[in-house]
């Protein structure tokens, strides 16, 4: 049994990611940014207790620390960098702000490569070795044929490149690290049409972070184990 750490566990394809490894028997450590304001996640640690609640709000780098803190050296062997925003609906060319911009591009690439470097020390102690980050579809430039979504795509994009150089630099350390694309799932984020719930989802991410080999470290992997173009 392995010690999961996933961000953005309070609602979507996070929560469920917590349910279902909850299920199989493994530890998790669920962060959100105030989790115990969150009943399914105050009800889950009551009858769960290989479940840590820890909050982290990925736009405050102290946050961080004090999750770093608050693990005090426990391995983490799994680590699912989940958490993300899609930034205004409206902001097509034409409307696009740099404000805007930067926020996303910090909450969905800067935030999560950083806080996987402050966790380095607790990854290095893990068995597993395994670092996931939610991408999407949307960041691949060869699956780009409709455009628009400047601000969601270039922050994926920007997150894959990350993945890979972290996939290469941390090869010698035997790390699997992947980018991941979790369908179109119905969540606030995904939308009433979604194709996907978010059972369907977590089940097929966990499954390809389970079974993916050394040779898949540096990969874009949908939930159903397909490999998305870059
Ligand atoms: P939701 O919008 O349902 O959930 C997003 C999660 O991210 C929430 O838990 C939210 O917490 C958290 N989050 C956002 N900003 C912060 C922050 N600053 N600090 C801490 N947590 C934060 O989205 P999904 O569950 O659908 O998406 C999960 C991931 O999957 C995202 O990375 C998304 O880009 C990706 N994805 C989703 C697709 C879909 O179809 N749904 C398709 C492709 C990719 P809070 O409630 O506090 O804001």
């Amino acid at each position: 049994m392995a010690v999961y750490l996933i961000t953005g566990t309070n609602r979507g394809i996070g929560l469920e990611l917590v349910r279902q490894t909850l299920a199989a028997g493994h530890e998790v450590i669920a962060t959100a940014r105030d989790p115990q304001a969150v009943p399914a996640l105050t009800e889950l640690a009551a009858s769960n207790p290989g479940l840590t609640l820890a909050a982290l709000d990925l736009g405050d780098p102290d946050s961080f620390d004090a999750l770093v803190g608050q693990l005090d050296g426990r391995p983490v062997d799994v680590l699912i960098n989940n958490a993300g925003i899609y930034g205004p609906r409206d902001a097509s060319f034409g409307k696009l702000s740099a404000e805007d911009w930067l926020t996303v591009f910090n909450i969905d690439t800067v935030a999560p490569v950083l806080l996987t470097q402050k966790l380095m020390p607790n990854l290095r102690q893990g068995a597993d070795k395994r670092i996931a980050f939610m991408s999407s579809k949307m960041g691949s430039v060869a699956d780009n044929g409709s455009g628009g979504s400047y601000i969601y795509r270039t922050a994926k994009s920007a997150l894959n490149q990350a993945v890979k150089c972290l996939a290469i630099d941390l090869q010698p350390e035997q790390f699997i690290v992947l980018s991941l694309h979790p369908g179109w799932v119905r969540t606030d984020m995904g939308g009433p049409n979604g194709l996907i719930d978010t059972r369907t989802s977590a089940q097929g991410l966990l499954s390809v972070i389970q079974q993916a080999r050394p040779v898949d470290s540096g990969a874009f992997i949908a939930y159903d184990n397909k490999r998305i173009p870059w």
